[in-house]
């Protein structure tokens, strides 16, 4: 069999969906733990199990490009890298940005945070389509967490009968890191 007789298949972890009950009772749970969770940045870190925990209520995207999921682990780089980071219209505080982009999905050009010096939630406008993607994208290249097939295509001579068709073969050659649920790490974080 030549090179050419399978294609790779990825499945991205990042564009998995949510289910949007579970993503608002998270983003209850995503304010309250807050600090725990920066204050347990090098272990979120050092875990991919903790670093790709998704929220659920953590996202950005555009029409243009999707929706992507922001894992835990994300959230935290961007936020050390002074990107999802605003400026708060209430205190002039530091807000934490979590979810916005530039689609209607989104409630079109708007970011929801947190303000960690008046403990509030804040909404705001994005500047730019790219604003929150652009940063957000740089880091999920740099952390993917893929699955790839090796699919290899039919091996049946041309013209041979549907019935002797054998079924596209697949071969996973890179597996997710299967992360805890946000509930999950939360408690582990508690316990530590
Ligand atoms: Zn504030």
């Amino acid at each position: 069999m030549s090179a050419e007789d399978y294609s790779v298949i990825t499945e991205n972890f990042y564009r998995l969906g949510f289910d949007r009950n579970e993503s608002a009772g998270n983003l209850e749970m995503l304010k309250e733990n807050i600090r725990l969770i920066i204050e347990n940045r090098e272990v979120i870190l050092d875990n991919s199990k903790f670093f790709f925990t998704q929220p659920g209520c953590t996202f950005t995207g555009s029409s243009v490009h999707g929706t992507f999921m922001l894992p835990v682990g994300i959230l935290l780089l961007l936020w050390e890298n002074e990107c999802f980071i605003e400026s708060c219209d209430e205190c002039g505080g530091k807000v934490l940005v979590f979810n916005g982009g530039s689609s209607h999905s989104m409630g079109s050009n708007s970011w929801t945070g947190w303000c960690r010096d008046c403990r509030s939630m804040r909404k705001g406008k994005v500047s730019s389509p790219m604003e929150l993607l652009g940063p957000a994208m740089e880091l999920m290249n740099q952390y993917p967490n893929q699955k790839k097939f090796k699919r290899f295509k039919k091996d049946h001579p041309a013209g041979e009968q549907k019935l002797h068709e054998t079924a596209h073969h697949e071969e996973v050659m890179e597996d997710f890191i299967e992360p805890v649920s946000f509930g999950e790490l939360i408690m582990e974080l508690k316990a530590n």
